[in-house]
This record gives C-alpha cells, sequence and structure tokens, in this order.
C-alpha cells in the first residue's frame, strides 16, 4: 500500500490549485456568512467574497492569529451552529490563551484521514498494530493518531502518555508495530527498553510516527539507533485540526502538507508580504474544507521552507521543512507552550523585579527548563534556608501558571548579563533544524 488516498496525494499541480481555487471561494462565503469576527476584519480591509474568484486573490483576505482567536474565546470563530458539532479539542494550556477548536463529524473524518495518510506515509496497512502513546483528551495528538490508525483499520493501542511500564508490557505483548507519541518520549521509551535489556532488533516497532514538538535530525539518528526502526515527522497544530496537516514519507525530507485541505503560504513575519516559494519565512494555513472551525490565512509564528521539488514517493504535495524557529517568543518546554510574558507575570505577581533569565536545554533528549531570577540586596541578605523557601515557593507559582516546573534560580543582585538592547529572556541551547540539514 503506497497512499491512503492516491487519487488526492498524486494529483498533478495545476488540478490541486483548480481545486484548491474552487473550495476557496466557497469557504471564504462559508466563513464571511458564519462567521462575524472575520467578517468584521474582511470589512475592514475592505474585501467582499465576490474579490476572492480563486487562489490568486487569497493575499486579499486578512491573516487571523492566535491573538483574534484568544480576544473571541471560545465560540466566536464557531462558524456552524453549535448542534452540529460533534468535538472539541484545546492547545496545550497555557493559561489565558487557549483555543477551543469545533469540529463536526465531517471535519473529524477529514481530520482522521490526515492522519491515515500520515501511517501509510510511514509505511502502515491495515495489518499493521498502532501503539497511540500521545496525550488523550484535549490535546489533539492522542485522539488525532488514533482516529487515523482506525480509519486505516489497524489494530489501535490507546495508551496515551506516561506509564512507561506498561507501555513497553502491551508493546511487547500485542505486537506494536508503528509507534505514535511525542520525539521526547520516543527517545525515552528508547533508554528504558534498554535499561530493561530489551535490544532494538528484540521489539516489534518497524516505524514511529513522532511530531507535536520540535526535534533534530541527531535526535532522529538517536530515536532509529534506539528503537531499531525509522522514525518520520508528522506536523500540525490544534488551529488546523491538530496533527497530520503534514508528514514525511519514505524520503525522510520535509513533510508532504495535504494541500487538498490546505492551502500553505510563506510570509515575511515583519511585513506579511507573500514570499516566493523557498524563501524562510513563516508559515501560513487556510482550512479548505473544515466546517466548524475554519480559519482562513492562519498565521502559525512557525517558521520554514516550502519546496515542490519531485519527491520519490509520488506524492505531488508541496513539502514543508522541520520548523526552524517561531516568529514570536513562544517556546516549546517538554511539549508544553511557554510564553516568556507568562513568567514575568508570575515574578511580579510575586513581588520580584523583572530581572530574570529562562535558559532551555536538551540533556539526554529531555528538554530542561531553569529560570534564574535577582534578588534584590534585602532579599540577597537573607539566610539561605529562606531563599530556598523562596525558589520552592516560585516553582510552586510557576507550575500552577505553566502547567510544567522549571527549577528557579535565585541569583545575586545585578548577576544577570544586562544587554543594550532589548533584555536577553531566553537562552535556548537546544539545537534544532540548521538550514544545511535541507536539502528539499
Ligand atoms: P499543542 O501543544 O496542544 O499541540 P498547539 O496546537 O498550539 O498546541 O501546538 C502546535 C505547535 O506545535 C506548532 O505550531 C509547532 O510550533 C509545534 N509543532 C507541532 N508539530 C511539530 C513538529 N513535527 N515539529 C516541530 N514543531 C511542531
Ligand atoms: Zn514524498
Amino acid at each position: 500500500m503506497k497512499y491512503f488516498n492516491e487519487a488526492a496525494e498524486t494529483m498533478p499541480l495545476d488540478q490541486i490549485r483548480a481545486l484548491q481555487s474552487e473550495k476557496l471561494v466557497k469557504q471564504v462565503r462559508h466563513v464571511y456568512e458564519h462567521c462575524a469576527p472575520y467578517r468584521r476584519k474582511m470589512e475592514e480591509k475592505g474585501v467582499t467574497p465576490d474579490d476572492i474568484r480563486g487562489i490568486e486573490d487569497l493575499h486579499k483576505l486578512p491573516f487571523l492569529t492566535k491573538y483574534d482567536l484568544r480576544d473571541e474565546y471560545p465560540k466566536g470563530y464557531l462558524a456552524v451552529p453549535q448542534k452540529d458539532c460533534v468535538r472539541i479539542q484545546s492547545t496545550s494550556g497555557t493559561t489565558g490563551r487557549r483555543v477551543v477548536a469545533f469540529y463536526t463529524q465531517h471535519d473529524v473524518d477529514l481530520w482522521e484521514e490526515c492522519c491515515a495518510r500520515a501511517i501509510v506515509a510511514a509505511g502502515g496497512t491495515a495489518e499493521d498494530v498502532v501503539q497511540v502513546s500521545y496525550g488523550y483528551g484535549l490535546f489533539t495528538g492522542g485522539p488525532g493518531l488514533n482516529g487515523g490508525s482506525h480509519k486505516l483499520g489497524c489494530l489501535t493501542l490507546p495508551m496515551s502518555s506516561g506509564n512507561t511500564d506498561r507501555q513497553i508490557q502491551f508493546m511487547m505483548d500485542l505486537g506494536a508495530t508503528i509507534l505514535c507519541c511525542t520525539p521526547s518520549y520516543a527517545a525515552y521509551l528508547g533508554e528504558s527498553l534498554k535499561e530493561m535489556g530489551i535490544k532494538p532488533e528484540d521489539n516489534p516497532l518497524k516505524a514511529g510516527i513522532f511530531g507535536a514538538e520540535p526535534w533534530t535530525e541527531e535526535m532522529r539518528e538517536t530515536i532509529q539507533k534506539s528503537l531499531g526502526i525509522k522514525a518520520y515527522d508528522i506536523y500540525g497544530l490544534t488551529e488546523t485540526s491538530g496533527p497530520g496537516v503534514s508528514f514525511e514519507c519514505q524520503e525522510q525530507q520535509g513533510m508532504h502538507i495535504n494541500e487538498d485541505h490546505f492551502i500553505a503560504e510563506i510570509i515575511d513575519p515583519d511585513t506579511g508580504e507573500v514570499l516566493p516559494e523557498g524563501s524562510k519565512g513563516e508559515l501560513v494555513f487556510t482550512s479548505l474544507d473544515k466546517e466548524a472551525f475554519p480559519l482562513l490565512r492562519y498565521r502559525t509564528r512557525d517558521i520554514c521552507i516550502l519546496s515542490r521539488k519531485k519527491c520519490s514517493c509520488g506524492r505531488t504535495f508541496i513539502r514543508m521543512t522541520k520548523p526552524m524557529g517561531r516568529s514570536d517568543d513562544m517556546l516549546i518546554i517538554r511539549g508544553v507552550n511557554v510564553f516568556p510574558s507568562q513568567i514575568e507575570t508570575v515574578l511580579l505577581k510575586e513581588g520580584y523585579a523583572p530581572n530574570y533569565q529562562i535558559v532551555v536545554d536538551r540533556v539526554n533528549n529531555n528538554d530542561t527548563f531553569d529560570i534564574l531570577v535577582e534578588m534584590d540586596d534585602e532579599l540577597f541578605g537573607d539566610t539561605v534556608s529562606a531563599i530556598t523557601g523562596r525558589e520552592k515557593a516560585l516553582v510552586a507559582a510557576m507550575r500552577a501558571m505553566l502547567g510544567i516546573g522549571p527549577a528557579v534560580h535565585l541569583v545575586a543582585p545585578h548577576s544577570i548579563q544586562r544587554s543594550e538592547g532589548k533584555a536577553v529572556r531566553v537562552v535556548d541551547k537546544r539545537k534544532l533544524v540548521t538550514d544545511s540539514q535541507w536539502k528539499g
């Protein structure tokens, strides 16, 4: 089995463009008529549905951002009656920034097909046993791959994340052949198997589908070796359904975007100008088929490059690189979205001055997360035990805000280096994708 949906996945480019044009015209009308906040945005820009006659007019439409969605929380961008929806999912809980995505049954089907395509591209067939170790619940990872696996007809193990002993027991006892989880958890499972004395060739896995957070080519190597599998990338965001917007094929050279359902653009994040293919910039998605939450020109903030270079797998869909960074200051730490502004909020609330630095690194495939906070002279004079107590209190406050706990270090006054211009709030030592690794 080479493709889940051959007609779509190998469609010639002129047909893709024609299909996108036809769907875009309809989708713009649907959004304009059913989604008041977006209609207002179009009115502000002086655009009406009549101005959009095909993909060549896409650039006339206004952009959408996470802030727009947050302003209209929870239902402002819902474009069908709520009774027609069957599901919600939500972004990984950064307080005050949650986005709720709504799905009709049609939207769920479409999303699950995208995930089924990804499983087939990773070598999957109905014979496979798919272990889904992404979190289930509001997070899109578990439900997305679970649905894709069902659609393909695989035996699906809805493991969810955590409980590593049970993961390994079910993997071995039920003969899981495809593993779906975050790359950091895959690496952790690899280490755990090794500790248990199970060699890479002795587990039943043949492939893995890993995403939801950035990972490097080096990490791919580590995972492939430790689990004895081929490791494939999958990308997506809650706002566009979830994982499966794009996925890797056997080439392992960038992810094919499901262009029959999504239009991808690359823009200059500062000016909003659309950049030609091959440029590095911010990825923007327009969803063509979604009914309940049909976002047009949604700015992902992910920086990447698109390529239409012919792929040996036969798929004609454009490929994107792994995200190479973000155009905002959001960090993804252990799979959780973290904004420096949230950390600042906690510090100010707890009575500290905003002199801090966030240090993120990756050690043994696990993210480390440290926050250095300067004390003032008075605090600095405190006893060691008083300072330790304050650090503990800050860790608890950070955990409540962010959903994950950093290590907090109270440091001497003026010990964090001051920069001339903007403060260096974030030191991210994790080495992500570099341009030279992209051969697309
Ligand atoms: P959640 O953390 O619940 O998935 P989002 O939907 O906001 O929340 O996460 C989407 C973001 O996750 C993307 O914009 C991207 O930055 C990141 N992401 C998803 N898949 C990948 C991937 N394969 N590689 C790198 N980053 C990814
Ligand atoms: Zn391919």
